[in-house]
């Protein structure tokens, strides 16, 4: 189901212009309203009045994450603070927070983008949706909430964490869908199996998760365990949110960019050259109707691709490849370029292991080492020494052969690695450099 008919199916021409006289308008008010626009486009020696198509983006400035630190916290505002209505700030893992605000138009569009988001998962009023994203500063809790509620549908507000009591509310409420990151369904998943409970005869029908990268395997896991769809959503703080993209039933293969919204290129990480469509880079947005904290091509670190096919949805924007990982989680392991994610995949194909596993990364003299820790399965982990010992050699085998990495490999017993509550965290970087 479409949400937005109108707007969802535009033809592409009609689209692009849209985009054009929005990206005109927002580029007019951050140079006249926001003192870092101004002084960075002066540098660059571009004027607001230079941006007669959509290629001339590119002659804009990038906004870096380091820029949004370098303004907190409201630096970068549009709009004076009497026209804020809601503060959401990301979680300033490394170093300060980044703080982001919207007016009243702004909560109203995000609203609709998840309402979007949620019809093209197939949802509608009749639904309940299970929201286990985390509510307070984090966007991803309220984000969803009002979504949910702008479509009409039934929504409980449970936030991350209490797992048993989740767990209890799934069976009690009979929710169709559920919200949360990938690795918290497959923690639900396994906490309900070790309460007796079978966590395949819920009402779910289909999870809408994001927050964190997750490989197709994954996917399949989550889908086997709770018996219901898995679509992946994205979106970041910065830029809005969840619901700056959205995978559709019917495509069920990249997650359509709310384009009239945001502008999304994808670009060479380390030269900044504009990439064609089709091709992997870091991907970077523009939002275009936003008024409290525009964002003129910010820089995600976020690694994906932009697919232009037409979906057969029938909705008529691009859509963007899962994301393979962060530019800056990459690992370098000896001189290779490794992403947590595509070490998963590889474990995720392997028969007998579990979706848990950590990666420790080290330095002994001066050699990277890299181990992966991986839970096997119950009924391996029993079995006798050799089947272990075969599937050790087969992760190592199969680490080398397709990521080009030398990996030690500890198998763990079942239900040993930590368990996540938000987003998941499987690397260890012991490396002082
Ligand atoms: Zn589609």
């Amino acid at each position: 189901m479409i949400f937005n008919e109108e707007f969802e199916t535009l033809p592409r021409e009609v689209l692009e212009s849209l985009q054009l006289k929005r990206l005109q308008q927002v580029v007019q008010r951050v140079y006249h309203t926001v003192g870092f626009y101004r002084r960075t486009y002066d540098e660059a020696g571009v004027k607001p009045e230079d941006i007669k198509s959509l290629a001339d983006l590119r002659r804009l400035p990038f906004t870096t994450k380091q820029d949004l630190r370098d303004n907190y916290p409201f630096g970068l505002f549009a709009v004076p603070m009497s026209n804020v209505v809601r503060l959401h700030a990301s979680s300033g893992t490394t170093g300060r927070a980044t703080v982001v605000g919207y007016t009243k138009r702004d909560v109203d569009t995000w609203s609709e983008l998840m309402a979007r988001c949620f019809a093209a998962a197939g949802l509608n009023k009749n639904d309940i949706i299970h929201n286990a994203y985390g509510y307070g500063l984090f966007t991803g809790g309220l984000g969803a909430h009002y979504g949910a509620e702008r479509l009409g549908a039934s929504v409980i507000p449970m936030s991350g964490g209490n797992t048993k009591r989740q767990i209890q509310i799934l069976q009690d409420f009979g929710p169709t869908a559920i919200c949360c990151t990938p690795s918290y369904a497959l923690t639900l998943a396994e906490a309900g199996e070790e309460m007796g409970i079978d966590m395949s005869s819920l009402k779910l029908r289909v999870g809408i998760l994001g927050a964190e990268p997750w490989s197709e395997t994954m996917r399949q896991e989550i889908e086997n365990k709770l018996n219901m769809m898995a679509l992946n959503i994205y979106g970041l703080s910065e830029v809005m949110g969840p619901g700056v993209s959205m995978e559709c039933t019917e495509g069920r293969h990249g997650m359509h960019v709310f384009e009239d919204h945001f502008i999304v290129e994808t670009i060479n990480p380390d030269t900044g050259e504009v990439l064609p469509p089709g091709e992997t880079g870091e991907l970077v947005f523009t939002t275009i109707t936003k008024e409290a904290f525009p964002l003129v091509r910010y820089r995600t670190r976020d690694i994906s691709r932009i697919i232009t096919e037409p979906c057969r949805c029938g909705r008529t924007y691009v859509r963007m490849e899962r994301v393979s990982g962060r530019s800056d989680d990459m690992l370098i392991i000896r001189g290779v370029n490794v992403f947590p994610s595509q070490i998963e995949s590889v474990l995720m194909a392997i028969e007998g292991l579990e979706p848990h596993y950590q990666l420790i990364v080290d330095r002994v003299g001066t050699l990277d080492t890299l181990e992966i820790r991986v839970e096997v399965s119950e009924n391996i982990f029993s079995d006798e020494i050799k089947g272990l010992q075969g599937i050790e050699r087969r992760i190592k085998k199969d680490v080398k052969d397709y990521l080009g990495v030398t990996a030690g490999v500890k198998l763990c017993e079942p239900k040993t690695l930590q368990r996540f509550e938000g987003k998941a965290q499987r690397v260890i970087d012991k490396r002082t450099i």
